[in-house]
């Protein structure tokens, strides 16, 4: 059972109910390798992650199929997932088993969350090649179901055809005509590791779009803490990493910005109990596996608090901001961030946009603009000036609250009981809005410093046409604040040729009483 709690752009807060305990998505499984594990399973449990993968197919072929509990094997009480051997087909070619033998296994040794035998895609595979796996993953999605319909666990459905956007759309279609409890991404791993965020971020919507908000995704193979507020936002849940580990044994030590080669380093860029213990020096005269087990414990350390961070901003509303800085860490996310503001409004269909996250937006530039809480606030606020036939006093926005700034008591004054003018605030972050608005979310709850950058000449333009499509006789803007004359001249050049229907003025506030005279 799956129940979102809290949800921010396409993230959520949700709880996931499994036989051995409740996970708060999101969340990320460590990868585990039941051969030799570093480091140990006790340690991991006390970082503060309740749940874990591991390969069932490994196991099989161990015990020689032989039935064995899994939470007894690994001597873990908590949540359990398996993964299926799928990523030993995508190396191997094949697996000396079989769809119904794997999925029988992992039911019959009690994992938790169990996936069924799928044919990753990969990277390499040709469009047919790709298309062949898609529909033999979704045989065998029908094959498995009679097996798990009485099985208390959750089984997961994996989505193939990356990097093929046309067969993962379908993939994801045939998906929803099979009741699994969760869904999976097979993320190719060459996306991660040559840094192909944007194509990883298209990847996690193309799939999210087409599934029931309801059902948890699982984004297979995507360890990184720099990329995972980018697959929250667009709705990943469930997360897994061996890169922990696979770094670890590189010397490549995990950052939220990006990722270092520990003999780059003279200092840890972090306080868990490891960084705090070694230097990056001691660490280095370490034997291997202590040295691996260090940097693996820091990297872990740093998933886990990068998974509460995002969630701490999805409980704030404040992922959007935590995304735009993130984005300058590296031209990557950056690039990946960008991908996201072209399916905002798939994001405003899932945001809780029009409450109030009780947080002040924090507007930085453009880029704060396309933030679904500031965008369906502003739009719906312009939406309702009601301007018709009206000429239209433009007073720019600059100190809150913005009714006491003197040019608002002046004009108010002077307009209070004419029907035939209307004086509204402009913001080139926030728009046009109404006066009655400016104490109300986000108008009132935002902090912003407004420069020669904020105050964009074309995006003002914008806003007068607007202003004047919705039926405004004549535009008076109010010279004071950020709007000077320089900039209403600069304006005027990127106004649309419908403008010339209503004249426009720009004037000091002394002189808007001789103007509505005219
Ligand atoms: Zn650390």
């Amino acid at each position: 059972m799956f129940e979102v709690k809290t949800r921010d752009l396409g993230g959520r807060i949700g709880k996931l109910v499994t036989r051995h305990g409740v996970l708060e998505t999101p969340f990320l499984f460590p990868v585990i390798d039941p051969h030799r594990q570093v480091p140990g399973l006790p340690k991991i449990r006390d970082m503060g992650f309740n749940g874990i993968i591991t390969n069932a197919y490994l196991f099989y072929k161990r015990s020689r199929g032989l039935i064995k509990p899994i939470h007894d094997e690994l001597a873990w009480t908590d949540v359990i997932m398996t993964d299926s051997g799928g990523y030993q087909i995508l190396i191997y070619g094949d697996v000396e088993a079989d769809n119904k033998t794997i999925v029988m296994y992992e039911k019959s040794i009690g994992s938790d969350i169990a996936v069924i035998l799928d044919v990753p895609t990969g990277s390499k595979m040709s469009f047919e090649e790709a298309q062949k796996a898609v529909w033999e993953t979704y045989r065998r999605g029908i094959e498995a179901l009679p097996l798990i319909m009485d099985a208390d666990q959750l089984w997961v459905y994996p989505v193939q055809g990356a990097p093929y956007k046309e067969l993962v759309a379908r993939s994801t279609i045939l998906a929803n005509k099979l009741p699994y409890d969760i869904y999976a991404v097979g993320s190719p791993t060459v996306m991660l590791e040559k840094y192909k965020y944007s194509e990883l971020v298209k990847l996690v919507v193309t799939v999210r779009a087409r599934l029931p908000p309801g059902k948890p995704l699982h984004v297979f193979g995507v360890g990184h803490p720099m990329i995972i507020p980018f697959l929250v936002a667009v709705g990943g849940d469930l997360f897994d990493s061996a890169s922990y580990i696979l770094y670890a044994r590189g010397e490549r030590y995990m950052t939220e910005t990006g990722t270092r080669n520990i003999r780059d380093l003279v200092y840890f860029p972090c306080n868990c109990p490891v960084c705090s213990k070694y230097t990056p020096q001691e660490v280095l005269e370490m034997p291997r596996e202590g040295r691996e087990e260090v940097i693996a414990t820091h990297n872990l350390h740093v998933l886990i608090k990068e998974i509460k961070t995002v969630k701490e901003a999805i409980k704030e509303g404040r992922l959007w901001e935590l995304l735009e800085y993130r984005s300058r860490a590296h031209p990557a996310l950056y690039e990946a961030f960008n991908v996201i503001k072209k399916y905002v409004k798939l994001l405003e269909k899932t945001d809780s946009t029009t409450s109030p996250s009780g947080k002040a937006l924090l507007l930085f530039n453009a880029d704060s603009c396309v933030n679904p809480r500031l965008r369906v606030n502003v739009r719906k606020a312009l939406s309702r000036v009601g301007v018709t036939g009206k000429t239209v006093i433009l007073i720019p926005a600059y100190r809150k609250p913005y009714t006491l700034q003197e040019e608002y008591k002046a004009i108010a004054g002077l307009t209070g009981t004419r029907a035939d003018v209307e004086a509204l605030f402009i913001h080139p972050l926030l728009g046009v809005f109404k006066p009655s608005v400016s104490s109300t979310y986000p108008f009132y709850q935002h902090e912003c410093r407004i420069t020669r950058r904020t105050a964009n000449p074309a995006k003002i333009a914008k806003l007068i046409d607007k202003v004047v499509e919705l039926g405004a006789r004549k535009v008076v803007v109010v010279q004071a604040g950020w709007f000077t004359e320089d900039l209403f001249r600069k304006t005027t050049k990127y106004l649309s040729e419908g403008v010339s229907r209503a004249p426009l003025f720009i004037c000091k506030l002394n002189e808007i009483s001789s103007l509505l005279l005219q």
